[in-house]
C-alpha cells in the first residue's frame, strides 16, 4: 500500500463570491511522468517524498486526478497587457486549493499546463516542456536568492504532444504561491463585481496576507500601503541581482509581492538599463530600467480598482490614494539603496552613496560590463583585464569606494563578509538555462538541469565548483531572446 501523500487542504478562495472563479473539470493526459519532483517545497509542505513519485501523486501533477481535499477551480482576473485592459483569467491553470502546511501557513496548489478552461479564448490551455523546466529552474533560483518568489513543485510530462512552431512535448507544472491574487483580480472585480464583491476579495486579501493591526487606518487604503511596500521591496530585489521580468502585465503582479509567472523573463549579463528579452517587447515596455516605474504604474491601477472602498466620496478617495501611492518611488529608492549598500560592502549612510553606485554602474554601461561579475570582482578584489577594469575611470571611482569604505567603523573584513551575502556567485544564466533545457528537451537527459538547480541553490555559498558557472557565453550575433505564453 502507498504512504499517503499529505495533502490538507482548506479552500478559502471558493468561499469568495462565484464571480471570482469556474469549477473546473479535468482533462486527463495520456502518460505522465513525473520528471523534476523539488523535496524542499514537498518537505515545507508537509508532503511525503516518497509518496509523491508513486502513481497517485503523479496523476494529481497531471491532473488526472484531484487531491483529497482539493476543489479544482481556475481563477477570474483581468489586466493591462502592454497597456491594454483585458479580460483574461486562468486560461490554462487550475488550482487544486489551499495546503495548510505544519506550521500552519497556507499555499495554493495550483497547475499550469493543465488543459482548457473558460478562460482560455483561443488557446489549447497546455504548455511545452522547455517553458515548464525553465519556470522550475529560474524561480527556484529566485528562492535561493532571497527574493519572494511562486516555487514549483514537480514538473511532469504528459505523454502527449502539443503545437507551437514546431511539435513539442507536453508537460505541467505544479506551482505553489502565497496565493495568486494579482493587481488584475482587483481590476475584475471592479469592472465586473458589485462594491459589495470588491469589498469581500478586499477583505479576503487583508486577511490572508496583512492580517496584522491596522488601528484606526482605513483598511483598504490600507491594503494599498502594504501591497506598494511589498512590491517596492520585490522590485528592488530584482534590480539588484539583474532579474527582467519580462511581462510586468497587471495580472502578473501579486497582492503578496511574490514573483509570479516566469514566461519570458531572463537575467541581464551586460549591464544596460535598455535590456529586454522577450521577443514581443518591441517597444522596451517592461525592459530593465523600466521595471520600477512599471511597478507604479500598475500600483495605480490597483489604487483605481479600490477607489470606491477607500471613500464613498471620489474626489477624497482619489486624493487619499494620491497621498499614499507618491510613497513607492521612495520606498523603492530606499530598498535599492540598501541593497546596493550591501553590495558595495557599505554599512553606514551617505548622502553621496547614491552618486558613487550610480557612477558605478554608468561605467558599468560604458565599458559594458557584466553586471554579476562586476560586483563579485570587486567582492573578492580579483580584476581581469576587461575594459572596465583597465579604464582610468574607473581606477578613480576605485579609489573613492575605498575611501568610502575607510569612513566607517566596520573592517574590511566585515565589508567583505556583507559582500559575499548579496553579491551571488551564480545567476542562471541563459546559456546555461539553454543547455540544461535542450539536454532534457531533446535527450530526455536530466543531468544537467539537476546540476544546475544543485549550483542555483546556493548563490552565495561562492564555491569552487561554481566558477564554471560564473563564465560568460560566447559572444554571439544574435541577441537572446525569450518568448510568452509558450
Ligand atoms: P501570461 O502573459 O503568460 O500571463 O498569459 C496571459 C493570459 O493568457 C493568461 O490568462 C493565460 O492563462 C493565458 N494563456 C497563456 N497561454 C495559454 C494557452 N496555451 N492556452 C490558454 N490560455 C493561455
Ligand atoms: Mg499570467
Amino acid at each position: 500500500m502507498e504512504k499517503t501523500i499529505g495533502w490538507h487542504f482548506d479552500n478559502s478562495y471558493v468561499r469568495l463570491p462565484s464571480i471570482y472563479y469556474s469549477e473546473l473539470s479535468l482533462h486527463p493526459v495520456h502518460l505522465p511522468k513525473l520528471v523534476l519532483l523539488n523535496e524542499d517545497v514537498a518537505t515545507s509542505l508537509g508532503l511525503d517524498i516518497q509518496a509523491l513519485q508513486g502513481e497517485e501523486a503523479v496523476a494529481v501533477f497531471a491532473g488526472n486526478k484531484v487531491p483529497k481535499g482539493g476543489e479544482p477551480i481556475a481563477q477570474a482576473y483581468a489586466g493591462h497587457q502592454f497597456g491594454h485592459f483585458n479580460m483574461l483569467g486562468d486560461g490554462r491553470a487550475l488550482l487544486y486549493g489551499e495546503q495548510i502546511t505544519p506550521l500552519n501557513e497556507r499555499y495554493d496548489i495550483a497547475l499550469k499546463g493543465s488543459g482548457r478552461t473558460p478562460y482560455s479564448r483561443g488557446g489549447d490551455g497546455r504548455a511545452a516542456l522547455g517553458p515548464m523546466l525553465r519556470e522550475y529552474i529560474i524561480s527556484e533560483a529566485m528562492f535561493a536568492l532571497g527574493i519572494p518568489t511562486s516555487r514549483s513543485l514537480a514538473v511532469v510530462t504528459t505523454g502527449e504532444s502539443i503545437y507551437r512552431e514546431t511539435e513539442q512535448p507536453g508537460a505541467i507544472v505544479t506551482r505553489v504561491a502565497s496565493s495568486h491574487l494579482r493587481v488584475g483580480t482587483f481590476q475584475y472585480a471592479a469592472h465586473w463585481g458589485t462594491d459589495e464583491e470588491l469589498q469581500r476579495l478586499a477583505d479576503y486579501a487583508l486577511e490572508r496576507h496583512f492580517p496584522n493591526d491596522y488601528g484606526e487606518q482605513n483598511r483598504y487604503l490600507h491594503l494599498l500601503q502594504e501591497v506598494i511596500k511589498q512590491q517596492a521591496s520585490l522590485i528592488a530585489k530584482w534590480q539588484l541581482v539583474g532579474f527582467i521580468h519580462g511581462v510586468m502585465n497587471t495580472d502578473n503582479m501579486t497582492i503578496s509581492g511574490e514573483t509570479i509567472d516566469y514566461g519570458p523573463c531572463a537575467f541581464m549579463d551586460t549591464y544596460d538599463p535598455a535590456t529586454v528579452f522577450s521577443s514581443i517587447d518591441r517597444q522596451g515596455r517592461y525592459a530593465y530600467g523600466n521595471q520600477p516605474n512599471i511597478g507604479g504604474w500598475n500600483l495605480t491601477r490597483l489604487a483605481e480598482a479600490l477607489l470606491p472602498l477607500i471613500h464613498e466620496d471620489q474626489e477624497t478617495a482619489i486624493q487619499l490614494a494620491q497621498d499614499v501611492l507618491q510613497q513607492y518611488p521612495q520606498l523603492y529608492v530606499q530598498n535599492w539603496l540598501r541593497g546596493m549598500r550591501a553590495k558595495l560592502g557599505i554599512f553606514n549612510e551617505e548622502q553621496e552613496d547614491k552618486d558613487l553606485i550610480e557612477e558605478l554602474l554608468q561605467l558599468m554601461q560604458q565599458y559594458k560590463a557584466d553586471y554579476t561579475n562586476t560586483f563579485i570582482a570587486l567582492t573578492f578584489g580579483q580584476f581581469d583585464e576587461s575594459s572596465l577594469f583597465n579604464s582610468s575611470a574607473f581606477k578613480d571611482w576605485y579609489q573613492k569606494w575605498l575611501a568610502r569604505l575607510a569612513r566607517q567603523q566596520q573592517t574590511k573584513d566585515m565589508s567583505q563578509q556583507l559582500m559575499r551575502q548579496y553579491n551571488p556567485a551564480v545567476i542562471p544564466r541563459n546559456h546555461r538555462v539553454e543547455e540544461a533545457l535542450e539536454a532534457a528537451v531533446e535527450q530526455g537527459d536530466y543531468n544537467v538541469i539537476n546540476k544546475l538547480l544543485k549550483v542555483l541553490a546556493q548563490p552565495y555559498a561562492h564555491t569552487k565548483e561554481q566558477q564554471e558557472y560564473a563564465s560568460l557565453p560566447e559572444p554571439c550575433s544574435q541577441p537572446y531572446r525569450t518568448f510568452c505564453g509558450t
